[in-house]
This record gives structure tokens, C-alpha cells and sequence, in this order.
């Protein structure tokens, strides 16, 4: 509360950030702090490869085939790929493998 301006008049000290992170942590905000810092482990590893596959986008170029489906062209006719956001799949497979969005599926969002 200190740092809050008084200009607002309001005394709710939510904002979108804290209610993302809660969201995030809803199902081990109750267990006990190991389980709890585990899971954040997890979503910090989660975010590092997002990042990674977001820097690998500069290579792909991508063309919309409908309003769901791309193609990914990469620098070699074997580094193209196709991509269904509506179904979160890519034809190289790491989506549908690990949850993940791939650099192909970055570069077409
Ligand atoms: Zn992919």
C-alpha cells in the first residue's frame, strides 16, 4: 500500500499481473512450498522455451493458407512445415509431442 498513488481512490490491490500468476499457480497454491516452487520451476522452464522458440522465428517465413492453417518456410525446401493453429498441431510434431508451441507455430502466431 505504500507505494500506491491515492489519486485512484480505491482500496483493491489486485491488478491483471497478480490474478495471471495466481491463475497459474491455482493447483499448488495449497500443497505444501517444495510441490509449490516445483511447479514454478516448471513454468520458468516452460517460458525459457518459448523464448528460445520465439528468437528461432527470424528464420521462417509464414504464409496463410486459411484462417487456421499456415505454411512455414524455412531456408530449405526440407525446412518447410505446415501448421493447423485451430487444432495446435505442426508437421514437425513438437506441439502435438509436448504441449509446447514450436518455432513454426511461433512464427505463425
Ligand atoms: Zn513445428
Amino acid at each position: 500500500m505504500a507505494y500506491f498513488s491515492s489519486d485512484a481512490k480505491s482500496d483493491m490491490l489486485l491488478n491483471n499481473m497478480c490474478e495471471v500468476y495466481n491463475n497459474m499457480i491455482l493447483d499448488a497454491r495449497d500443497k505444501p512450498i517444495l510441490t509449490l516452487l516445483e511447479k514454478l520451476r516448471y513454468l520458468l522452464m516452460i517460458k525459457d522455451i518459448l523464448l528460445k522458440n520465439q528468437k528461432a522465428t527470424g528464420e521462417y517465413i509464414p504464409r496463410k493458407s486459411n484462417q487456421w492453417n499456415y505454411e512455414i518456410i524455412g531456408a530449405s525446401i526440407m525446412d518447410n512445415w505446415a501448421m493447423d493453429l485451430e487444432k495446435r498441431t505442426c508437421s514437425c510434431r513438437k506441439w502435438s509431442l509436448n504441449g509446447i508451441p514450436c518455432k513454426h507455430a511461433i512464427a505463425a502466431i
